[in-house]
């Protein structure tokens, strides 16, 4: 069972919300950007290469972003699956528990912190 109290959760799944919430509009407004947005217009009326490469590099750094997006989106998913499963909290590595400061500012985070830093160490900054 989580070592959180039911204050806690409820806090946690609010937070949950938000943050999915907020994902999911930045990605539909990524998404418009891709669809219609400066980067095609950008990218239709260019001619010479290196424009055209600019405007490569304008979408590809937009779907990068998406694709950021999606990717903390699908843990915000997972943090809540773990929390109608009695799991939230605990770290997906070693089973300890995370702290709650720390699920207070990542509440989607599913490492403690001693792992997420070996992780970080082993791998590298950006992997989850
Ligand atoms: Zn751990």
């Amino acid at each position: 069972m989580s070592h959180l109290n039911q204050t806690q959760l409820t806090q946690a799944r609010e937070q949950l919300a938000a943050l999915e919430q907020a994902l999911q509009a930045e990605i539909k407004e990524e998404l418009r950007n891709s669809d219609d947005g400066n980067t095609l217009n950008l990218a239709d009326s260019v001619h010479d290469a290196g424009e055209e490469s600019v405007a490569d590099l304008l979408r590809d750094l937009n779907n990068a972003l998406i694709n950021q997006h999606l990717i903390a989106l699908k843990r915000v998913n997972i943090a809540y699956q773990r929390l109608n499963t009695g799991h939230y909290g605990e770290c997906s590595d070693c089973g300890e528990e995370i702290q709650w400061e720390r699920l207070l500012k990542q509440p989607a985070a599913s490492r403690c912190v001693a792992c997420q830093s070996l992780r970080e160490k082993t791998y590298d900054a950006n992997s989850q």
